[in-house]
């Protein structure tokens, strides 16, 4: 079933909307493709990819595979996130080999597993699970970082003694492939912006490319509220420029980009970024939070009178989903995480009204 304007905009509308996020930098096709199947099963509005063909490819393969199987399913939207300038979304770990030990100290923390132990004398065969566990790696035993994997979240970096990891920028997709991208399938654009305005409306004017849904990241790591309100009037005013003012789009507001996978919850901060622009949502505008959400987020700006539009669950999502073993309960945990999003707003909506 094809997810028609109307079905999104309402939902959008009705404060129900559900972004879920493979990631910008996140190139490694298998991890999309899997991600892609059970984001779909969740009923996802939109799923957010980097912007390369095959990543566009390989969801759409997915979110194929998870109609055939379920054809009561909604098709999400497919969303490629670019990037004006330097972007956090948009970097990667870089290991320098000459100074990394092996120590394997960096192993455990990385939430997309882009640190692997491998064993020479077994055929490469994966061992990371069974060596975290054991005192130490045996001689035969390499340790492997797959950057494909990595999605920028840093949670990796204070465990290295070495200086053996760091953050590269990685601009992750070419500006003359967007037609491409939209003729393999991806209907969706997300730009973020950082702080360069002028860059931002340069690029926006010159894109050929009308996606039917356009969204715009703006974050509180990158802006004051001041930054975070002109940003916001600057992408109205540039949208309505070019497009009328009857084109809907959503504006995300990022708090700590990429922590969902922490162990202490960081929503606060997109909740309270989206508090300096709220006043600006309108029929056409809708607001949207990123960066450290879990499924308990809507509920929580919502207890605190923050009426946002939807949600973009990516790091969170991910972690939740990898911690289960089989097929099956991956996509019981996907299906559930968006439900208790969606129930728990719902809940309280009710609870308001009453
Ligand atoms: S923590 Fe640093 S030195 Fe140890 S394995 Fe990881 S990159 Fe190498
Ligand atoms: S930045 Fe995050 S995703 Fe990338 S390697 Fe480090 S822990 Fe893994």
């Amino acid at each position: 079933m094809l997810r028609t304007k109307t079905c999104y905009i309402k939902r959008l509308e009705e404060n129900q909307f559900h972004k879920l996020i493979i990631g910008a930098a996140l190139k490694d096709y298998q991890t999309i493709e899997d991600y892609a199947y059970y984001f779909t099963h969740a009923g996802a509005d939109v799923i957010d990819i980097s912007a390369f063909p095959h990543s566009v490819i390989s969801a759409r393969k997915a979110i194929e595979e998870a109609i055939k199987e379920n054809p009561n399913l909604a098709e999400p939207l497919i969303m490629v996130s670019v990037n004006i300038g330097k972007d956090p979304h948009f970097r990667r770990i870089e290991l320098n080999e000459e100074n990394c030990t092996e120590c394997l100290a960096c192993v455990p923390t990385c939430p997309s597993d882009a640190f692997v132990i491998l064993s020479e004398a077994s055929g490469s065969q994966d061992r990371t699970d069974e060596i975290l566990t054991s005192p130490a790696a045996p001689q035969d035993d390499k340790f492997f970082y797959k950057p494909d994997l990595c999605f920028g979240c840093g949670l990796c970096l204070p465990s290295c003694q070495f200086e053996a990891l760091k953050f590269k920028n990685w601009s992750a997709f070419e500006p003359n492939s967007l037609q491409e991208l939209q003729e393999l399938g991806a209907s969706a654009i997300e730009i973020h912006l950082n702080n360069d305005l002028e860059a931002f409306k340069t690029f926006y004017f010159n894109m050929e490319t009308e996606f039917e849904l356009e969204s715009f990241c703006i974050g509180s790591a990158q802006m004051n509220e001041l930054e975070l309100r002109e940003a916001t009037l600057t992408i109205i005013d540039t949208v309505e420029t070019k497009h009328g003012s009857q084109k809907p789009f959503i504006i995300q507001v990022d708090g700590r980009p990429m922590s969902g996978a922490s162990k202490n919850s960081t929503d606060q901060n997109c909740i309270d970024a989206a508090k300096s622009i709220i006043d600006l949502q309108s029929e056409q505008v809708f607001i949207q939070l990123a960066g450290g959400v879990t499924e308990n987020t809507f509920q929580k700006a919502f207890e605190q009178g923050l009426k946002v539009n939807g949600v973009a669950i990516g790091s969170y999502a991910r972690k939740q989903i990898s911690n289960r073993n089989s097929k099956d309960d991956r996509i019981k945990e996907a299906i559930n995480i968006v439900q208790n999003s969606s129930n728990q707003r719902e809940h309280l909506g009710q609870m308001i009204k009453l």
